[in-house]
Formats: structure tokens, sequence, C-alpha cells
């Protein structure tokens, strides 16, 4: 078999040097030959297409360890798929060995110490689960389906970062295999430089096989959902949107978005396929005192559908599942914001207006709060003076369509990139996105996470990322 090494030449691996690594493994060894190979390779993103020369499904540590060390003995190009969803398609590389780590997938909650540990594989519905058995969660994202591994490392938000900040900000240690085949534990105490890397600087410095995240009571029931106006009320609507969340406790996360409507249920289906704009809240705080906080939003004008009420935490953590499924294609463009003002809005419903596919969404997060309380040093993740992010969010079915809604998510960013803090969320990063883009969104840090990287990786053995140079 043909494998591609570190200097990107190829190399033959023999039938012997492959049943040696079986020998190794209790997870299967999949080469293109085996059935679940193409399943395996496959990314939520469909525009990435690479083959990787293996692919091996861990079933645990000692199979990441064996795979780590037969990459070092014959200097193979070695990739990492947690969840398999950074669209720029990190997770695979041609010609590479490709860790799959999706049958993974345990955690186990200490309910008294309230931390739960979750094996690398994990989403973050796998995680939800598990914790809200306990009445308890810790900070995750906004889709289920997201890996945990490269959400963590790269820094994480969602609807409970405004009041615990970042993912990373909540993660008590980390397992981690490191590029010379061992397996170290790294936290705040331990291995304090690696720690201070992954969280935030991604998967530059080791495999991480499980991850110990700090848990808070939340819910079972949170206030939370979508109300939506017809795309001619968005100028009041992001007015309205813009000072709510000025004035919004840190237990309410406010997120505005613009785009073609749903065939959903609650909307009504003179609106399918036609522009609308919507805010969407989750007050994760006491339900009643929830109810009062989103008032204002289900009062505002005529919605042409509500459905911000009392839910179960678990059910918000899935409510926008359906909107970002695997197989579709996916082009984003992304910066932090300092804050909202009219000339950002007016531009965001300009390039709403003239979204190329059903599919495709301009979309407003919120942040401060608790992502603020941190010095920008406290771990690798930078940026944490910004107030928003916002994403053009292209998603489309057919190849033949990638031109356009390239094209229409790159004019929105010119436009809207004069708003932006300088920084960017390194999770939302595009693969054409280069060195300079990784700068922004790491900034300050970079130096130090070189630094780092000659420590743990100084032969740049784990580069399938957004790589940093050893220092
Ligand atoms: C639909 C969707 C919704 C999203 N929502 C949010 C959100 O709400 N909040 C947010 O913060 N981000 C969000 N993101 C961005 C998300 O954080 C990134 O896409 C992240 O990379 C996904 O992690 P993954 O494990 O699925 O990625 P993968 O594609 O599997 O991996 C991404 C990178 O991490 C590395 N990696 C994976 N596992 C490991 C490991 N165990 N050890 C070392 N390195 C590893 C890989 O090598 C690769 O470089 C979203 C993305 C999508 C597609």
């Amino acid at each position: 078999m043909k494998a591609t090494t570190l200097e990107g030449t190829e190399i033959d691996l023999s039938p012997d040097m492959l049943a040696g690594l079986k020998l190794q493994l209790q997870g299967p060894l999949l080469t293109p030959e085996d059935a679940d190979y193409e399943a395996s390779r496959r990314l939520w993103n469909a525009m990435i297409d690479r083959r990787p020369a293996m692919v091996v499904r861990c079933l645990g540590v000692a199979d990441v360890m064996a795979c780590v060390r037969f990459a070092r003995e014959h200097e193979l190009l070695l990739c990492i798929k947690g969840g398999g969803h950074n669209i720029a398609g990190l997770a695979v590389a041609d010609g590479a060995l490709m860790l799959d780590l999706s049958l993974m997938r345990g955690v186990w909650v200490d309910r008294e110490r309230r931390v739960a540990h979750a094996q690398a594989g994990c989403v973050l519905g796998d995680v939800d689960r598990e914790t809200q058995v306990h009445g308890l969660a810790t900070v995750l994202g906004f889709i289920s389906t997201t890996g945990i591994a490269g959400l963590t490392l790269g820094g994480g938000f969602g609807y409970l970062s405004r009041r615990w900040g970042y993912t990373t900000d909540n993660v008590l240690g980390m397992d981690v295999v490191t590029p010379d085949g061992s397996l170290v534990h790294a936290s705040a105490d331990k291995n304090a430089d690696l720690f201070w890397g992954l969280c935030g600087g991604g998967g530059n410095f080791g495999v991480v096989t499980g991850f110990d995240y700090q848990l808070y009571p939340v819910g079972p029931e949170v206030v939370g959902g979508l109300v939506a106006w017809p795309a001619s009320e968005a100028p009041a609507v992001l007015e309205l949107y813009q000072r709510l969340a000025e004035q919004a406790p840190p237990e309410l996360t406010l997120v505005a978005l613009m785009r073609p409507a749903p065939p959903v249920p609650w909307l009504p289906k003179e609106y399918h396929g036609q522009p609308i704009v919507a805010l969407l809240a989750c007050y994760s705080g006491d339900p009643e005192e929830g109810e009062l906080v989103v008032a204002p939003i289900k009062a505002f004008g005529q919605p042409i559908g509500d459905v911000m009420v009392r839910r179960p935490y678990a059910q918000m953590q899935k409510l926008l599942d359906a909107t970002q499924p695997k197989g579709r294609r996916y082009y984003w463009k992304s910066e932090y914001l300092p804050g909202i003002e009219p000339a950002l809005c007016d531009k965001a419903i300009e390039h709403a207006g003239r979204i190329r596919s059903p599919h495709s969404v301009v979309i407003l997060f919120q942040l401060g709060g608790a992502l603020n309380r941190h010095e920008d040093d406290h771990s690798a993740v930078g940026n944490r003076d910004a107030r928003y992010v916002f994403n053009v969010g292209g998603a489309w079915e057919s190849a033949a369509d990638d031109a356009e809604n390239i094209a229409w998510a790159r004019e929105a960013w010119d436009d809207l990139k004069a708003f932006s803090t300088g920084g960017t969320y390194i999770n939302f990063l595009t693969e054409d996105e280069g060195q300079e883009r990784t700068e922004a969104a790491l900034g300050p840090a970079l130096q130090r996470l070189g630094e780092i990287k000659r420590r743990w990786d100084p032969d740049n053995r784990l580069r399938v990322n957004r790589n940093i140079a050893p220092g």
C-alpha cells in the first residue's frame, strides 16, 4: 500500500508492516477496499473529498498510542478525526494514516465533584445526554453532532458561554498521547504548558484521548427557541437584538439570523423559501425569570412564527441540528465584532437579501459575559474582547453551484469585515484561509504556542491542523 510521509513523498507499506500494526490494535484498520472506509473518510462538509491511505477506528488509548508510534516509525503523515465537523476538513489528509475516534464515545459523570470525563470521539450530544441525567451541563456549542475534540481544542462557545466562558475555560484536564507515543495528563498543575497550548491551540501538540469538564446545574428546563418575522422587519428586529443583547444577563444568549425560511411546520407555508429574520434565545437560569426576559421578543411586531418556549435543555441543544446536516457543501466567512452598529446591520441585511441558496444564513452570535472574565493570556484562546461573532454561512447541495455560493459569501465578508475587531474564530476558518488568518485567530498567543510546539512536537508530526511551527 502507498502512503504519504511527513515530507509529502510516497512510501510503500508492505503487507507485513500492516499486519504488524493490526496485531497491536483492537479497533478495525480500514483500507480503501473495506466497506466502512468510505463512511469514515467522509466529513460534515461535502466540499472536502480527501482519501487517507488507511483509517484506524480506535477503540481506546492503546490503539491511539499504537498508531502514533507506527506513524513515527515510518515517518507517516497522521490525521485525527474527532466529530469530522471542521469546515476546512482538517480531520483528513490524502495518503495519511487517519485516526478515527468516533468509536470512543464514553462519558462518565462524577455527580459529587461535578466533573464529566468524556472520550475524545464524543459529539456534543453524547456529553449533554449523560450530564443531563444529573441535571448538570458544561459549556458546549449549538449543534449536537459537532465533535467535542475540535470544538474544545479551538475554544468552544455556545448557550452557556456567557455564564461560564469558553469550553476550554471549563476543561480541568486532558489525557494526551504525545507525538512520541506516550500518554501524559495535562492540567493547570501537570504539564501546564501543554495544557495552556491545547486550550485554544488545537491538536498541535498531541492526540487528546479524553477531556475532564467542569459541570454546573442547568435545566432540566430552559426557556429558548426562535421567533421569526418577514425580512422587511429586519432593521427593527436587529435594533431590538442589539438593545436586548447589550443589557442581557449572563443567563441569556441571543442570536440573530437572516435566511430563506425553511419548510418547517411552525412557519406558515406562504413564507417557505421567503427571506426572514429570526431571533434565537436561550435563557439557562430559572425558567420563570426566563419567560419575563424573553417577553419583549415575543411581543415585538407581528411574528410569523414563535417557538420560544420552556423546553428541556437537551432539546434546546439540538434545536438547530436539522439546519446543518452532514453532506451539504459549506463555505463560511466569519469575524469577531466589538459591537453591533447600524451600518453593520444595513450591510448584513443587504447581503442576506442576496443569498443564493435556500440553506444559507447570515448569523450574529452574542458573546461577552464570562467570555471576557479572563485575561487574554489565560489560555491560548484569544480575542476575549469580542462581543459578537458574525458568520456568513454558505450552504448548498450541488458542486455546480459552488462558484456562485462562494462568491456570495466572499462578497458579504468583503463588506462586513470592516466592522471586525481584527480577530477571527479559529474553529470557523475555511480551507482557503491561510497563515494570516491563523494569526488573526491566535494573535499574541502564537509565540508561546511556537515554544510549546518545539517542546512537545519539535518535528511537527501533527501538522494536519491550523499548524503552529515549532518556534
Ligand atoms: C454545524 C457546525 C456547528 C458548529 N457550532 C459551533 C459552536 O456552536 N461553537 C463552537 O465553538 N464551534 C462550533 N463549530 C465549529 C467547531 O468547533 C469546529 O468545526 C471543530 O473543529 C469541530 O470539531 P470536530 O471534532 O467535529 O472536528 P474534526 O473535523 O474531527 O477535527 C478538527 C481538528 O481538530 C483535530 N482533532 C480532532 N480530534 C482531536 C484529538 N482528539 N486530539 C487532537 N486533535 C484533534 C483534528 O486533527 C483537526 O485538525 C461548529 C461547526 C459546525 C460544522
